[in-house]
């Protein structure tokens, strides 16, 4: 059987080791509260260590998803670190949004000590890990990718090789740079068609079927409408993943200028105390 470790059980992590222990994989998890940890063993009959070194001693394949680049190396390097625990030859593939540059760097560090490495990041959101519908990035070798890919598939419906180390988080940037536009879009239009008396429910089963139809769109029309932004994926995470595509399109010479206006008004959503608040919270500033 193969033996895998997850490390980060937070809104994406915890349903995801939940789906490669229902797919039949060995999963050993690791969380920085513990309690967590011990609440995600019980539920899914897994086990659980209390270092990530633990986790990924004899691991074929760790897996992991914690906040920013900080995070991953927090829990990646040194003495209780998860390349301390890593057997010769396993894969560390890492799901965390986060630079290229850190994708690099961890790549480099997994080939010199005979491990291999991919980065990973997702996209579905809260619904798409709980459902085992994520779409994942990735970044690295073609062989290391064909033998992830079908363990990945106990949380996605979708992944694809993008490329060379790193490549998986800029496919993720441009993720990203889409959903910024995207949500200022909508929020926008429902705060014009909210003004102009028109029926929500109307309005996008019509238009969802046409040229503007989005996962946006049919995912968020109803709370946006109704000002209710308290779930979802956070403004605070938003915000740290466009700082990281501004760094990388500094590199590439990309202008982006309408995802840096965007990026502005969600400094605003945060000064009105909307930190965690969902992305789709853009449509609050048009409210008032
Ligand atoms: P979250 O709910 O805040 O969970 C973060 C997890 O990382 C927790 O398990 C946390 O442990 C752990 N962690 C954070 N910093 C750590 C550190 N320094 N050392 C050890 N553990 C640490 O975040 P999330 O929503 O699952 O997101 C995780 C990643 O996926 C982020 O990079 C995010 O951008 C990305 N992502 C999220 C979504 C979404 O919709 N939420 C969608 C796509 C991508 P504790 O439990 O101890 O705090």
């Amino acid at each position: 059987m193969t033996k895998v470790a997850f490390i980060g059980l937070g809104v994406m992590g915890y349903p995801m080791a939940g789906h490669l222990v229902k797919a039949g994989f060995d999963v050993c998890v690791y969380n920085r509260t513990t309690a967590k940890a011990e609440q995600w063993a019980n539920e899914f009959s897994g086990t659980f260590a209390t270092t990530p070194k633990q986790a990924s001693d004899n691991a074929d394949i760790v897996f992991a998803c914690v906040g920013n680049d900080d995070d991953v190396r927090q829990v990646s390097f040194g003495e209780d670190g998860i390349f301390a625990g890593l057997e010769t030859g396993a894969i560390y593939v890492d799901h965390t949004t986060a630079s290229a540059e850190l994708a690099r760097e961890l790549n480099d560090f997994a080939v010199k000590q005979g491990n291999h490495f991919i980065d990973a990041p997702v996209s579905g959101g809260q619904a798409g890990a709980e459902n085992g519908l994520l779409t994942v990035m990735c970044g690295g070798d073609e062989t290391t990718f064909a033998k992830v890919q079908p363990v990945m598939a106990a949380y996605a419906k979708f992944s694809q090789l993008m490329g060379a180390s790193g490549y998986g988080q800029i496919a993720k940037m441009a993720n990203q740079i889409c959903i910024a536009g995207v949500v200022q879009g909508l929020s926008e239009a429902f705060n014009f068609a909210q003004r102009s008396g028109l029926d929500a429910d109307k309005l996008v089963e019509t238009i969802s079927k046409g040229a503007a139809g989005s996962w946006q769109m049919e995912n968020r029309y109803k709370t946006m409408f109704a000002g209710e932004y308290d779930f979802g994926f956070a403004v605070d995470w938003m915000r740290k993943d466009l700082a990281i595509a501004f760094a990388e399109a500094q590199k590439v010479d990309a202008k982006l200028p309408m995802t840096e206006m965007v990026d502005g008004f969600y400094e605003q959503v945060q000064q009105n105390g909307g930190n965690r608040w969902d992305t789709s919270s853009l449509i609050s500033l048009l409210k008032d």
